[in-house]
């Protein structure tokens, strides 16, 4: 395993990363893949990344990830707390909530947190994270306390990342990306003031999806060549540690996009959208989004990614029939036809039989 450092924390941490989504337990339909794993199981897989030199592990309040947080506690205490990095997350955007949620936080893990993370912060409650006594205001008030040793801001959003990283409050930043979608990587690659903060970038196998075109190797080997401090993975087998955390073996072959898509094409028609988020429209369509679960639609995630899709496409394709100026075309940089792309989508939900139940 190799190290890198956490922006100017000071910290070291295993450019592989342990999600712990998958060793929780518990009923939650949002999230692919876990395993329902018992205790005693969900401590010998972080064993056993361990054991291969993984330190940084990350979790979210319960019962975002379930039980992982309580688990993830169990684990510290019996492998020795100091001898990793425990990086934590709660969806409270106010001041009061995430002082709170850290408390709370606190007492699952029975130890403190070393990164907090304000979680999937998005356009709506940017402001109340923001402003003075939001969210991040709380998170430098309990670094003070020495109730958590630094403060984060995860986002899915470029533009929320990077007023982050314009934030003095903010240590550390928690991102997305993979070889394909990697337009915010390459955002993050090209803006000095991103080498201020420490990075963990999730979504690295596009939940999941990714092993199945690309080995993870590649995979990891795409994300790790951009300048960030650690690739998160979601572990829930030791046969996965043992697939991911092998670090000689990183591929040293950088696939470009264009690779990247035309072995894709093999399956279906990409759209040739790296998530750059560059284009915004202003009728409120996500295109990148969009664009996302149409890629996800073919490359596995049919049912999940067509109720996704179908959720107000009829509305988008609307908008851009009377959108006179398309300032989407303009903004991007691929030149992608975006309103013929989203009709395409318009027809593939209607063609469905989901579309008509
Ligand atoms: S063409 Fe469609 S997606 Fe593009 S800006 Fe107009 S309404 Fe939005
Ligand atoms: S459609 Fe173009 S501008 Fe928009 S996210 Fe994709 S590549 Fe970027």
């Amino acid at each position: 395993m190799r190290y890198r450092k956490l922006g100017k924390t000071g910290l070291m941490v295993s450019e592989i990363g342990f999600g712990t989504i998958p060793i929780l337990k518990g009923n939650i339909p949002v999230l692919p893949d876990y395993y329902n794993l018992e205790e005693d199981e969900a401590l010998l897989v972080m064993k056993a990344a361990f054991d291969r030199g993984c330190n940084l592990y990350d979790t979210a309040i319960v019962p975002e990830y379930g039980d992982a947080e309580i688990k993830l506690g169990k684990f510290a205490a019996y492998i020795g707390r100091e001898r990793i990095v425990i990086s934590d997350k709660a969806r409270f955007f106010d001041g009061n909530g995430i002082y709170q949620a850290v408390q709370t936080s606190c007492e699952h893990l029975g130890t403190y947190a070393d990164i907090y993370f304000v979680h999937q912060v998005d356009a709506e409650h940017e402001e109340e994270v923001f402003r003075k006594g939001g969210a991040l205001d709380a998170l430098s008030e309990l670094k003070a306390e020495g109730k958590i040793r630094f403060a984060g801001v995860a986002s899915h959003y470029y533009d929320i990342l990077l007023r982050g990283a314009k934030d003095l409050r903010v240590d550390v930043l928690q991102g997305s990306g993979n070889l394909l979608e990697r337009g915010m990587l390459e955002r993050i690659q090209s803006e000095p003031l991103f080498l201020e903060k420490g990075i963990l970038i999730n979504k690295v196998y596009a939940a999941g999806i990714l092993p199945a075109f690309f080995p993870v190797q590649t995979l990891l080997g795409n994300v790790l060549s951009y300048p960030i401090s650690c690739a998160l993975l979601g572990i829930g087998t030791i046969e996965q540690v043992e697939a991911a955390m092998n670090t000689d073996t990183i591929s040293e072959e950088l696939l470009s996009f264009e690779e990247v898509l035309s072995h894709l094409e093999k399956d279906y028609s990409p759209i040739p959208c790296d998530r750059c988020q560059r284009c915004d429209c202003p009728y409120g369509t996500e295109i990148h989004t969009l664009f996302r679960q149409y890629q996800y639609y073919f490359l596995g995630k049919d049912y999940w990614a067509l109720r996704k899709l179908t959720m107000g496409i009829e509305d988008s394709v609307r908008w851009c029939q009377k959108c006179a100026k398309m300032p989407c075309i303009t903004q991007c940089p691929r030149k992608i036809r975006i309103p013929d792309e989203i009709e395409n989508i318009g027809k593939l939900t209607r063609r469905h039989p989901i579309w008509r139940k």
